[in-house]
């Protein structure tokens, strides 16, 4: 299982205890998507290539 927390990727979200999670990236970051977009407001096309791939350092496995 991956699992990515919402606080442990910045300063900006320090106060969200959301925690994405999926058995492969893809399903993570479908979970994670979706959450960013409706809770921090960012756009479906900020969530690039280059933006997973920064954000990948932040993934755990369990
Ligand atoms: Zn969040």
């Amino acid at each position: 299982m991956l699992s990515l927390a919402c606080r442990d990727t910045g300063a900006k979200v320090i106060e969200c205890d959301y925690v994405a999670r999926g058995m492969t990236e893809e399903e993570l970051w479908k979970d994670g998507t979706e959450h960013i977009v409706k809770v921090h407001g960012m756009k479906i096309e900020d969530i690039t290539p280059q933006f997973k791939h920064y954000y990948k350092q932040y993934i755990k496995h369990s």
